[in-house]
Parts: structure tokens; C-alpha cells; sequence
């Protein structure tokens, strides 16, 4: 199938993907096809789909809907973002290398390091933001260079355009999460990447009612080897699954803006705060990837990490306080969520590598949601209320 760049503007691509293609009854919103299989028209006459691992009709929709978003030629929709990042490393050969950012996901950093310790491919965790380091990684000739821009949980940011460039000097594909920013506010194919992965269980659903991935090619061939090999490994989405993510897809573009208006009001409250130490936000002037996030961004997102003044005892105190931001990992729901990196989502990182990456134990990580942001502020004044009333306490106790 010739694929044909969509020119709507992101915002009616994700509300009109699949609207009115139902051509049996004409229904508004495209079906959900649960059907595992389907019946050939006649002998040797398979139809477009016949059996759901390798095609599905809905998975299709949305599939085609996040490619067009990200400007690329093809989606393969997986059953979790592991997955998505799973199906891109078999367009490896054994033994081959990848160049990943040493603070990358720490699902990304366990597979990763699993595999190269098992012999599978080799890996090299380099800081990304270190022109040095970056470019001794590169002399090792990597397949492909990994990155993720804002990094979780510490929100550093590379400037893909240039990280591209560099790669394909050595002839490596790039790859890029983009689960952090959705298209909305990043689109890495147009800045020289190859390849686009998202866990869609975060911004793109929205909803946190849904595991799922997407990988995104730029390239024709290297879309049909990724479903090719989708196929083969069976981690294709379920129907339902891509349902739900196709409508919470349309309101992507309002929740985003929503988000990150949010986003900035926390970061400067946060900033402002004599109980915090440091606040990691590329929407703050003084971060570090601030310029290039203006760069290569149209918005700074919605993940927020700070420091408390303080230790892990002032973080469970902080957390204590709480009630509207929820203790849990995962993010980009339309919930704001908080969690401890070091215990939670990093906590496959062994300890050392925590502390090369940055990730301390009075660090969290907030995933900034959609509700009234006065309600917000207010439930993080609890939290530092409830370190102060401790810290008061152990004052008149000693
Ligand atoms: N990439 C990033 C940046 C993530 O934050 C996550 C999960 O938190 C993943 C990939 C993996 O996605 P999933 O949990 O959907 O498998």
C-alpha cells in the first residue's frame, strides 16, 4: 500500500483518525474488529487482513494515526512500550551495538544491559549531554544510537538534530522515545531520527486504562522489516487495547496544552520553594537542555523531577502529606501522579548506576495531570507542611 503523508495539522489528524471509514453501515467512529481471524473471499483469495497477530483493522487505524503524527511512512502498534522497544532491537544481528543514554527508562536500561550480559547485542550507556563521551561511543560504530529526550526521571535534553547527524556519519540508525513529549510536542523524524517509540500507555492513551507501544519508521523498508518482525514475535496490540487508545488519541492535543500549562505553574512553585533543593524542568531558563528544548520542542511537557532538601526519610514524609497527586509509576494520564524514582520506576537500576545517572534518594518525579492546578499546589503545600511539622517534632523531642 502506497502510503500518503497526511498534511492536517496534528490536532485534526488524531480527532479524524479513521472518522467515517466504516463503509457497511457509515458509523461516525471506526469499529472495534475483535475477530481473531478472518475468512478468505475464495480459494487463494486472502482479503486485506486474515488473522489478527499479523492485521487487525482497528490496530491499523491507530497505527497509521500515530505515523501520521510523527510524520512517518508507518506504525506498528505493540502490546506495551517494552515491547516497542523490544521489536526495534531485531533489526539487530547478533553481537551488534547499540548507544543508549546511561539514564535512559529504567525497562530500557534492564533489557538493554540483559541482553548485551547475555551475549544477544552489545550495549554502551554513555551521558549523551558530554560531547566526549558521546563521540567515543560513536567510534565503537553502533547499529544504533538510542536516545530519549527528556530523560526520565531527570529530564535532560539532546539535541537530536545534532545526535543525528553525528550517527549517520558511522551509518547507525537513530532511534527515539518520544514517550515524554507524544508528537504533540516533539516530532524526532523531522529532526534526522529513523525511528520513533512511544509507550502509548502514557500521553498517547492519556487515560491510564491501557498498556500498549507504538514504533514509528521514516523509512518504507524499515517499516515493512518492523512488521515483519512483529509478526514473527507475536507482540502485535490486542484490538481493544488499540480501541481505547484511538479515543483517548483524539484529545491528545487538548490534553497536552492542558498539561503543560499545569506543568510550568508546578515547576515555578516548586522553584520558589525554601524546602526544595533543585528542580529538573526544561521549562525552567536555568536548565540545562533549555535552549535546545526550545529548539526541538513546541512545549516543555508535563514531567517535573525535584530534589527535597533533605533524605529518604523527608521524601516518605513529603508523600505522607499528600492526596491528590497519587503514589505510582507510570505517567502521562490526565492524573497527576507522583513517585520515587529510586524504589519505583529505576529500581531495576542497580544503586551505582542510580548515582551515575543522577537519581538520589530524596529525588520524585511528578507527572503532572490535568485537574485544577490550585488543587495542586495546595496538596504539594501539604507535603512540605508535613516535613516541617516532623522536623518541629524531632526539634522538641531532642
Ligand atoms: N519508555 C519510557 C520513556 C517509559 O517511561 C516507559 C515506561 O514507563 C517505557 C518506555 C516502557 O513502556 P511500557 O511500560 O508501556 O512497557
Amino acid at each position: 500500500m502506497t502510503k500518503v503523508v497526511n498534511h492536517f495539522a496534528s490536532d485534526t489528524i488524531a480527532v479524524r483518525a479513521g472518522i467515517e471509514t466504516d463503509t457497511q453501515h457509515g458509523a461516525i467512529t471506526p469499529p472495534l474488529y475483535l475477530s481473531s481471524n478472518y475468512s478468505f473471499a475464495g480459494f487463494d483469495e486472502p482479503r486485506e487482513f486474515d488473522y489478527t497477530r499479523s492485521g487487525n483493522p482497528t490496530r491499523q487505524i491507530l497505527g497509521q494515526a500515530i505515523a501520521d503524527l510523527e510524520q512517518g511512512v508507518g506504525g506498528v502498534i505493540t502490546s506495551s512500550g517494552m515491547s516497542a522497544v523490544f521489536l526495534v532491537l531485531q533489526l539487530l544481528k547478533a553481537g551488534e551495538r547499540v548507544l543508549a543514554p546511561h539514564d535512559c527508562y529504567g525497562g530500557c536500561f534492564r533489557l538493554f544491559r540483559s541482553y548485551n550480559e547475555k551475549g544477544i547485542i552489545s550495549v554502551d550507556f554513555v551521558d549523551q549531554t558530554n560531547d566526549e563521551a558521546l563521540l567515543a561511543g560513536l567510534e565503537k560504530n553502533p547499529k544504533i544510537v538510542w536516545i530519549e529526550t527528556p530523560s526520565n526521571p531527570l529530564l535532560r535534553v539532546v539535541d537530536i538534530e545534532k545526535i543525528s547527524r553525528l550517527a549517520k556519519e558511522k551509518g547507525a540508525l537513530v532511534v527515539v522515545d518520544n514517550t515524554f513529549l507524544s508528537p504533540v510536542l516533539q516530532k524526532p523524524l523531522l529532526l534526522g531520527a529513523d525511528i520513533v517509540i512511544h509507550s502509548a500507555t502514557k500521553y498517547i492513551n492519556g487515560h491510564s486504562d491501557v498498556v500498549g507501544g507504538a514504533v514509528v519508521a521514516k523509512d518504507a523498508a524499515v517499516y515493512e522489516d518492523l512488521k515483519w518482525w512483529a509478526n514473527c514475535t507475536g507482540i502485535t496490540g490486542a484490538p481493544f487495547d488499540s480501541f481505547l487508545t484511538l479515543r483517548g488519541l483524539r484529545t491528545l492535543d487538548v490534553r497536552i496544552k492542558r498539561h503543560c500549562k499545569n506543568a510550568l505553574r508546578v515547576a515555578e512553585y516548586l522553584q520558589a520553594h525554601p524546602q526544595v533543593e533543585k528542580v529538573y524542568f526544561p521549562g525552567l531558563e536555568d536548565h540545562e537542555g533549555h535552549e535546545i528544548a526550545k529548539k526541538q520542542q513546541s512545549g516543555f511537557g508535563a514531567m517535573i523531577s525535584f530534589k527535597l532538601n533533605g533524605d529518604v526519610e523527608d521524601a516518605k514524609k513529603f508523600l505522607s502529606g499528600l492526596s491528590v497527586f497519587s503514589l505510582a509509576e507510570s505517567l502521562g494520564g490526565v492524573e497527576s501522579l507522583i513517585c520515587h524514582p529510586s524504589t519505583m520506576t529505576h529500581a531495576a537500576v542497580a544503586i551505582e548506576d542510580q548515582i551515575t545517572a543522577g537519581i538520589t534518594q530524596n529525588l520524585l518525579r511528578l507527572s503532572i495531570g490535568i485537574e485544577n492546578v490550585e488543587d495542586l499546589l495546595t496538596d504539594l503545600d501539604s507535603g512540605f507542611e508535613q516535613c516541617r511539622l516532623h522536623e518541629v517534632k524531632e526539634v522538641s523531642n531532642g
